[in-house]
């Protein structure tokens, strides 16, 4: 696998390289979600094709007050696991290197940005969208993985690539989790054993909902407070636990329509973990 540093090393490789780049974005502390990604990705460009992953922990999408400096960095493991995968380049620039002096440009994703982790995260989705932005101008990739774990993050990008006429594809890849049903998450290395244990609730309340949604039931403020409950009986503190529109995030007060996701965003001690399901 090729290790490149510097924009002009990833450049240079990209043009020498023949056949369609397809691209998985990272913050790297790499598990089995991110794995599930990059196998997608080796499938969809073929022999052929050139698997592109990123590994950078971008500082503009995280607030003064967030774990910007302790996120979990664990590059030699990470790059061991992107070989497994089949990975053939791995992009790892240091901050200088995106951001270097004097960068002043932006990208403001809208109205969207501003809601449920918009919400709680001011400037999150503006930073997400920048440096989304730029990994793209320099990988070029025919088509990028996202995580439907990040599920507003993934409708973001796409409306992104889509206003700005950027010439890729976006994949929305579905939640790998662990046995109890935990969405993995790079995050989840932060829970104390006993947090680990009670951190299966914020799925097994998202479960609830689609086995009540299923059944007919439509009322919002039910189905909200059933997912509530359930997380905070198991010592959670629940953000938000909504069924919104599938497309444009508008939160159902009433009725529950079509396409729906259940999004939770839940505190376990300092440790936030998102989740959601979809469906349509
Ligand atoms: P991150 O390193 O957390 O920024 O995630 C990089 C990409 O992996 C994003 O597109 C995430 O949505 C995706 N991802 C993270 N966790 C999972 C998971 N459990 N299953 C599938 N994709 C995931």
């Amino acid at each position: 696998m090729n290790i490149c540093k510097t924009i002009s090393e990833f450049r240079q490789y990209r043009h020498s390289a023949a056949g369609k780049v397809i691209f998985v974005p990272t913050m790297g502390a790499l598990h089995e979600g991110h794995g599930s990604l990059v196998r997608m990705a080796r499938r969809l460009a073929g022999p052929d094709g050139i698997v592109a992953a990123s590994i950078f922990v971008n500082p503009t999408q995280f607030g003064p007050h967030e774990d910007f400096h302790k996120y979990p960095r664990h590059i030699e493991q990470d790059l061991a696991n992107l070989t497994a995968w089949d990975a053939d380049v791995v992009f790892c620039p240091s901050a200088e290197e995106i951001y270097p002096p004097g960068h002043v440009t932006s990208i403001d994703p809208g109205e969207l940005g501003t809601v449920l982790e918009g919400a709680i995260r001011p400037g999150h989705f503006r930073g997400v969208c920048t440096v989304v932005a730029k990994l793209l101008g320099i990988v070029e990739p025919a088509a990028m993985i996202l995580g439907q774990k990040d599920f507003q993050q993934q409708l973001i990008l796409k409306h992104m690539v889509r206003d700005l006429n950027m010439p890729v594809e976006i994949i929305t890849a579905p939640t790998l989790r662990e046995p109890d049903g935990l969405a993995m998450s790079s995050r989840n290395r932060y829970l104390t054993p006993d947090q680990r244990a009670r951190a299966g609730s914020i799925y097994q309340a998202l479960s609830w909902a689609t086995h009540q949604y299923k059944s007919g039931e439509r009322d919002a403020a039910a189905l909200e407070a059933g997912m509530s409950e359930r997380i905070t009986q198991s010592g959670l503190e629940a953000q938000y636990a909504l069924a919104c529109h599938a497309e444009t995030l508008e939160v159902y007060h009433q009725t529950v329509g079509n396409p729906c996701v259940f999004l939770i965003a839940a505190k376990l001690g300092t440790t936030r973990l998102i989740d959601n399901v979809v469906h349509s």
